[in-house]
C-alpha cells in the first residue's frame, strides 16, 4: 500500500501558491494537527492494507516542522503496517531548513528521498515570490549529500516573475554540474497562479515552450527518462510514490485536505483545520466506468503510455483532448501550461 501525510504548514507564502495550508508555523497549532494526525492514522482500520510501499510527506513545508514530527509519524506508520522491500519514504522540503543535522536525523528515521523546492537560482525572482536566496539552495543541497542522501529532486518552476529566457535551465545546469541529483521537476507556472501584481514580468509564447523543451533536452542528454510531463529521473530513480498515482493505484491520504484512492472510491479530508479536526470528510464517491476511463487517459498522457487506441487513431487523440477540455473547464482537472504544450507536441507529432 501507499501512503502520504500532508504536512500543511510553511514559514511564509508563496506568491503563486494555492495550496490549503496555514502559511506560518504556529508551535500550538502544529501540535494539535500532529496529535490529529495520530489519531486518524491509528484510527484506520481496514485490516488488509498489506506492507507500505511508499510513504511520502508532503506539503506545505514539511521540513518546516522538524524532523522529530517526521520521525514520530514513521514510527507510527511502522509500527501500524510495516515496510515492504526497498519502501521508498520521501520528504518535501525547503532549502532553508535542510542543515546536515536535519538530513542526518531524516536519514536516521529511514527517509531515503528528499524533493527540494528550489524554483530558481536567480536571486530577484526568488525575492519577488517570497522564497529564500540562492546561497541557502546550494549549502542545502551540501548538507542532504553529506548527510548521504543518494536519492535527491531538485524542483524547478519556468515562468515565475523577473525569469529571465535561459533562466530556469541555467539553474538546471548550475545544480547538475554541483551536485548527483537522480531527478528533476520541471513545472510550468500556470497562468492563473499569477497574481496581478507580477503582470508583465514574464516572458511569453514561443519562448516559454522553447523553455521548457531546453530543460528536457538537457536532461535527456544527461541521461534522465523524462517518465511525466513535469518529471526527470535517472534509471531506477523515479518517484515510486507518484509513479502511483498515474499507474493509478490506491493511495491513502492523512491529513488536513488529503485524498485517497481506496479500492475504487475517492474520499478527501476536509480542508479547514476546525472541520479536520472533527474527523469531516467532503468528497466520497465511488467512480464510475467513465471516470476510470478519462483518468486512464489523462494518465497516460502524462506519462506516454497512451492507450493504443488513442495512439494510432488520431481522431479519437482529438476527441479525448476535447473530454479533457470539459474536465478542466467543470473543474473536475487542472491542466497545467506543460500539459498543454506536450498535447501540443502530441498532436503535431512531434513526441
Ligand atoms: S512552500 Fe510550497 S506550500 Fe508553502 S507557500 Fe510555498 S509553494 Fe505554497
Amino acid at each position: 500500500m501507499r501512503a502520504y501525510v500532508h504536512v500543511p504548514f510553511c514559514r511564509q507564502k508563496c506568491g503563486y501558491c494555492k495550496f490549503a495550508l496555514t502559511p506560518f508555523v504556529r508551535e500550538t497549532e502544529v501540535e494539535r494537527y500532529f496529535i490529529a494526525l495520530e489519531k486518524e492514522i491509528a484510527a484506520f482500520c481496514d485490516a488488509d492494507v498489506g506492507l507500505l510501499e511508499t510513504l511520502y510527506f508532503w506539503g506545505g513545508t514539511p521540513s518546516a516542522v522538524g524532523a522529530e514530527r517526521i520521525g514520530a509519524v514513521i514510527r507510527q506508520f511502522s509500527d501500524r503496517f510495516g515496510w515492504a522491500d526497498d519502501a521508498e519514504i520521501t520528504v518535501e522540503a525547503n532549502p532553508e531548513d535542510l542543515t546536515e543535522d536535519f538530513c542526518r536525523s531524516l536519514r536516521g528515521f529511514g527517509v531515503n528521498r528528499l524533493s527540494v523546492g528550489v524554483q530558481s537560482l536567480d536571486d530577484r525572482v526568488l525575492r519577488a515570490v517570497g522564497r529564500t536566496d540562492s546561497a541557502t539552495v546550494f549549502r542545502a543541497f551540501e548538507s542532504a549529500f553529506s548527510a548521504g542522501f543518494a536519492n535527491v529532486n531538485a524542483d524547478i518552476i519556468v515562468w515565475l516573475p523577473h525569469e529571465r529566457p535561459g533562466g530556469s535551465l541555467a539553474a538546471l545546469k548550475a545544480l547538475h554540474e554541483r551536485f548527483p541529483l537522480a531527478h528533476s521537476s520541471v513545472y510550468l507556472l500556470e497562468a492563473g497562479a499569477y497574481p496581478k501584481a507580477w503582470e508583465g514580468t514574464r516572458f511569453e509564447g514561443e519562448a516559454l515552450a522553447q523553455e521548457y523543451e531546453a530543460c528536457r533536452e538537457f536532461l535527456v542528454g544527461k541521461g534522465f527518462r523524462h517518465y511525466e510531463v513535469s518529471n526527470f529521473a535517472k534509471p531506477g530513480f523515479e518517484s515510486k510514490h507518484n509513479r502511483g498515482y498515474w499507474e493509478r493505484r490506491d493511495v491513502l491520504g492523512f491529513g488536513l485536505s488529503a485524498a485517497s484512492l481506496w479500492r475504487g472510491e475517492r474520499f478527501e479530508n476536509a480542508a479547514s483545520f476546525s472541520l479536520y479536526y472533527r474527523g469531516q470528510k467532503v468528497a466520497c464517491e465511488t467512480l464510475s466506468q467513465a471516470q476510470v476511463k478519462l483518468e486512464e487517459a489523462l494518465c497516460g498522457i502524462r506519462t506516454f503510455s497512451l492507450p493504443a487506441e488513442l495512439v494510432s487513431d488520431r481522431a479519437k487523440l482529438a476527441e479525448f483532448a476535447e473530454l479533457w477540455w470539459l474536465a478542466e473547464r467543470d473543474g473536475k482537472i487542472v491542466v497545467t501550461s506543460a500539459w498543454i504544450i506536450f498535447l501540443d507536441h502530441i498532436m503535431s507529432g512531434l513526441i
